[in-house]
């Protein structure tokens, strides 16, 4: 019989891992890749759609393509491992037996670190930190934000996937109530970070496309969020209440998804850690786990990483499986982010396990005060990322 590699999680880390294993392996592996959700919806290019810079159905992906690719399909969630018995018990009770694992599930929100936030609370003051009704929900409620309105958004702790989103996402609300008419309204971020990505960039970008809109208020100046009143709008921090707010946009703390965690993979950080040389779980050498679940040294919770991540598992499962020679781990990743029409700003690097972690080799970042050209050439090869990335993944 043919080696047998389950993945779990069809986002950018597991799909990208069972298309190289089943297209680099030429049928010698038996690939099955379980996702419960017919569509993938990318949380990548969400505050683009926002912004009203692409639509929502431009973020969906099916898994058509990777079905036709040598993976099979198990269209339901995997409810828990067994490690011992190596198998993967599905959502129905049937039992999915496997050689290697690979564990890609993305975060799951901490519900609690948010005080009066709550999973009920979220249809009041989404959080779009997963990508589907909550991303429509959350470009609704800016539509209704009334010219002279507030909206607030509360910035995660790190760590926490995509560290330059929720700056692009407030850049994408303003550019939204500016180009509407409605210029008067503010938008506060109540941030219990000191510095956040790309900081200088944003900044710069705020005061020169909306000026007067755009207010961030770092940890010495908030003392941190108190509580929050879905009923009113409110939001206490430890030095000024805001009421009223038309928007309240709460981005929790995260943690590994529930499947990770549950199977003894995580450590007190609520992440799993990882070889990276390989991205095999330090807990279970039969298991590797990639993508924003992962501990991931240097680099950030990006797509780009994770699909990055992914190409080194796969390697590796291969290499475990079949014999296969597998090449020493290198990494990438780049981040884009667009600030107004035309404007965009990237950080990215080059990763090479070290010290025991995925450590940067070569990072670089845009500067302040570029010219508009390069920016807007930024801008396009932000697009051309997204077109190459998203088939790279779902094929
Ligand atoms: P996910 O994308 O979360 O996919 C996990 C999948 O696993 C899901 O399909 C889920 O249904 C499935 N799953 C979970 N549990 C189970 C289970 N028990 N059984 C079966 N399936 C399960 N990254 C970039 O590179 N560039 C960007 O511009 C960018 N912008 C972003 C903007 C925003 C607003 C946000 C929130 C994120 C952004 N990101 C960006 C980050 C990017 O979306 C994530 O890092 C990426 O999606 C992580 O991929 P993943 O495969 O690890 O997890």
């Amino acid at each position: 019989a043919k080696p047998r590699l389950v993945v779990v999680g069809g986002g950018p880390g597991g799909a990208t891992v069972a298309r190289y294993v089943a297209k680099d392996s030429g049928g010698a592996v038996d690939v099955t890749l379980v996702e419960p959700a017919p569509k993938f919806v990318t949380c990548f290019h969400s505050n683009l759609y926002l912004g009203g810079f692409r639509s929502f159905e431009s973020l969906e992906h099916g898994y058509d393509k990777l079905a036709g690719q040598g993976v099979k399909m198990v269209r339901q969630a995997a409810k828990s491992i067994d490690r011992d018995k190596k198998e993967v018990v599905l959502e129905d009770g049937s039992r999915l037996p496997f050689d290697r694992l690979v564990l890609a599930p993305g975060i799951d929100l901490k519900y609690d670190s948010v005080p009066g936030w709550s999973k009920a609370a979220e249809e009041v003051m989404p959080h779009a930190w997963k990508a589907g009704p909550q991303t429509k929900l959350l470009k609704a409620k800016l539509d209704a934000v009334p010219d002279g309105g507030l909206i607030v958004m509360i910035a995660p702790p790190n760590p926490f996937r995509c560290p330059p989103g929720p700056y692009e996402r407030v850049s994408m609300m303003a550019h939204v109530l500016k180009t509407s008419g409605r210029g008067k309204a503010k938008i506060i971020i109540v941030d219990p970070k000191d510095k956040f990505s790309k900081m200088g960039l944003f900044q710069e970008g705020w005061e020169r496309h909306y000026p007067g809109m755009v207010e961030w208020i770092g940890p010495s100046i908030n003392d941190g969020v108190k509580s929050v009143d879905p009923k009113t709008g409110t939001v206490v921090t430890g030095f000024e209440t805001y009421k009223n707010a038309a928007l309240v946009n709460v981005i929790p703390a995260q943690m590994a998804g529930a499947i990770a965690r549950d199977a003894g993979l995580a450590n007190a950080s609520g992440f799993c850690p990882i070889d990276p040389e390989s991205m095999a779980s330090q807990m279970d050498p039969n298991v590797f786990i990639v993508g924003d679940a992962a501990i991931p040294g240097d680099m950030p919770k990006s797509a780009f990483a994770a699909n990055s991540q992914a190409k080194v598992a796969a390697m590796a499962a291969r290499a475990a499986l079949t014999g296969a020679k597998a090449f020493p781990a290198r990494y990438a990743n780049t981040c884009w982010s667009l600030i107004d029409t035309d404007d965009a700003v990237k950080v990215g690097g080059r990763y090479a396990p070290a010290d025991g972690k995925i450590k940067e080799v070569e990072g670089f970042i845009s500067k302040t005060g570029e010219s508009a050209e390069l920016r807007r050439q930024t801008e396009q090869e932000n697009l051309g990322w997204y077109a190459g990335i998203t088939a790279d993944i779902w094929g």
